[in-house]
C-alpha cells in the first residue's frame, strides 16, 4: 500500500469517500438516526448494524414456515434441514478454513465450553490453561468453571499472562516463553484473536508454532477478529476457534455463533465430546438409532437443530461480505480509515488523547482504544457527551473509550467529524 498523505479538512475526507471503492456499501445498512442525522456509529465492535436486506431474508423463512409448516425443512429455496450449510462456504473463506472445519451453532460462550470439553483434558501433572490476565470476563469465567469442573484449583491452574510493566499490550515473545516454561504443566492455550479492550491483534501463528509441537492444544476466541482482520485458521494449525456473529458480522443481537475445529481432529473418536443428534452422520440421523455415529467434520460437535431465523440474518450478512469480494479489499480500506483516525488524533489531540492500541497496522484491526487526559471532566463524561451528540463509542472501565470505524459502513467523513467534535469537547 502506498503511504497516504492525510489532511485535516472536510474536503479531504469527502474526497477520500468519493474515491473509496467500497463507499457504496454504507447505503446497504440502516444507520441509526439522531436529531434527523446519521449517527457516527463507531460501536460495530459491540453490535454491528443491520443490513437493509436482512428483514427480507428473515421474513422469507417466516413465510416458508407459514406456507409449508414442517415441509419447510425440505422445501423452499433454502430448506431448513441443510440451512447451516448455506453459511459454511462464505464463513470458512472469511476465517481461512476448509468448509469441513467450520459450522455455525450455539453462542460463543457455549461453544467455548463445548470446545474445552474436547480439548481441555487435564491430568494431575498437566492441568493449566494459559489465558490473559484481562480476558473478556465470559472467557475467564468459562475457563475457571472448567478447571473447577475437573476438580482442580483455578488459583493454581489458571496461568495468566499480562503486558510488561508500564505497557498496555501483550508481547508475543513473552507468551511464547511462558508456553515453553510451562511445557509440562500446560493443558490448553486460550487467547483472543483481537483483544477486546486494547484492540491488539495477536500473532496467532507464532503462538500456535510454540504450543503445537509441545502437544498443547490452542484455542482462539475470534469475537473481535472475525470480519475485522484477515485470518488463516487452517494454515496456522490452531486446534479450535469460536466467535460470535453480532459484532463485525452484523447478524443481530444474540445471533448464532461460529466454531472451527481443525481437520486433524475430525474422525478421531478418542476425543471426548458432548454430543447431540445434530452431530450424528447426516445420512442416518433420522434412523433414530441409539448408536451415535459422529459426522466426520466439525459438524460432529453440533447438538441441536439450529434457530433458522438467526441463521437467515447471518446468511444476509455474509452475502454482503461476499459482494465485497476479496476480504483484502475490506482490510485495505480498514487500514486507511483507522490510519486517518490515528493521524487526526495525533495531529489534533496528542496532548489529551493517548492511543493504547498497537501502532503497527499488522497488530490491530479497525478499533482504536483511547485514554483521555482532561482537567475538569472525566473520561466517562466525555464519552457520555459524545453520545449526546450522536457519536457512538463505548466506555470500558477503568478508563478507555473504544472507537471502531468499520470499513463496511463508516466513512472518512465520520472520522473527520468525530475528531472535530472530540476536540471541541476537550
Ligand atoms: C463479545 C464477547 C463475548 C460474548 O459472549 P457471548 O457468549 O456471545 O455472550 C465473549 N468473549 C469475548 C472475547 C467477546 O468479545
Amino acid at each position: 500500500m502506498s503511504v497516504a498523505i492525510f489532511e485535516n479538512t472536510i474536503e479531504f475526507a469527502r474526497q477520500q469517500d468519493e474515491t473509496d471503492p467500497l463507499a457504496a456499501f454504507r447505503d446497504q445498512f440502516f444507520i441509526p438516526q439522531r436529531d434527523g442525522r446519521d449517527e457516527i456509529y463507531f460501536v460495530g465492535n459491540s453490535l454491528g448494524l443491520q443490513p437493509k436486506q436482512t428483514p427480507e431474508y428473515v421474513l422469507s423463512e417466516l413465510e416458508n414456515w407459514r406456507m409449508c409448516g414442517v415441509r419447510g425443512h425440505f422445501e423452499g429455496d433454502y430448506p431448513w434441514m441443510p440451512y447451516h450449510n448455506f453459511l459454511t462456504e462464505p464463513m470458512a473463506k472469511m476465517v481461512g478454513a476448509k468448509d469441513s472445519e467450520v459450522v455455525m451453532m450455539n453462542s460463543l460462550t457455549t461453544n467455548l465450553h463445548l470446545m474445552m470439553a474436547s480439548f481441555y483434558r487435564p491430568s494431575d501433572a498437566r492441568n493449566k490453561i494459559l489465558l490473559e490476565q484481562h480476558a473478556f470476563p465470559s472467557d475467564h469465567y468459562a475457563v475457571e468453571s472448567q478447571i473447577k469442573f475437573h476438580g482442580y484449583q483455578p488459583a493454581e491452574s489458571m496461568l495468566l499472562v499480562s503486558p510488561r510493566d508500564g505497557q498496555e499490550n501483550l508481547n508475543t515473545d513473552d507468551i511464547v516463553q511462558s508456553i515453553k516454561d510451562h511445557r509440562d504443566s500446560l493443558a490448553l492455550v486460550l487467547l483472543p484473536g483481537v483483544q477486546y479492550y486494547t484492540g491488539q491483534f495477536l500473532d496467532i501463528q507464532a503462538i500456535a508454532q510454540a504450543a503445537t509441537p509441545l502437544g498443547i492444544p490452542v484455542g482462539i476466541d475470534l469475537a473481535h477478529a472475525v470480519g475485522n482482520v484477515p485470518l488463516q485458521l487452517h494454515e496456522w494449525g490452531i486446534d479450535f476457534a469460536c466467535w460470535c456473529t453480532y459484532k463485525y458480522l452484523n447478524s443481530g443481537p444474540g445471533s448464532v455463533g461460529g466454531c472451527f475445529v481443525h481437520e486433524k481432529h475430525h474422525g478421531n473418536n478418542d476425543i471426548p465430546r458432548f454430543t447431540g443428534w445434530w452431530g450424528h452422520n447426516k445420512a442416518t440421523r433420522f434412523e433414530m438409532s441409539n448408536q451415535f455415529d459422529p459426522s466426520l467434520t466439525v459438524e460432529a460437535w453440533q447438538l441441536s437443530n439450529p434457530p433458522i431465523l438467526s441463521l437467515a440474518a447471518i446468511r444476509s450478512s455474509l452475502d454482503v461480505f461476499e459482494s465485497v469480494g476479496d476480504f483484502q479489499k475490506l482490510r485495505e480500506k480498514s487500514v486507511l480509515l483507522t490510519g486517518y483516525f490515528e493521524w487526526l488524533l495525533e495531529n489534533e489531540l496528542a496532548e489529551q488523547v493517548s492511543i493504547i492500541t498497537p501502532r503497527n497496522t499488522n497488530e490491530r484491526g479497525c478499533q482504536l482504544s483511547l485514554t483521555i487526559e482532561t482537567k475538569n471532566q472525566s473520561g466517562v463524561e466525555i464519552h457520555r457527551e459524545l453520545e449526546r451528540r450522536g457519536m457512538m463509542t463505548d466506555w470500558r472501565e477503568p478508563n478507555v473509550i473504544r472507537a471502531a470505524p468499520v470499513p463496511l459502513y463508516n466513512s472518512f467523513q465520520d472520522v473527520f467529524y468525530f475528531v472535530k467534535n472530540l476536540k471541541e469537547l476537550l
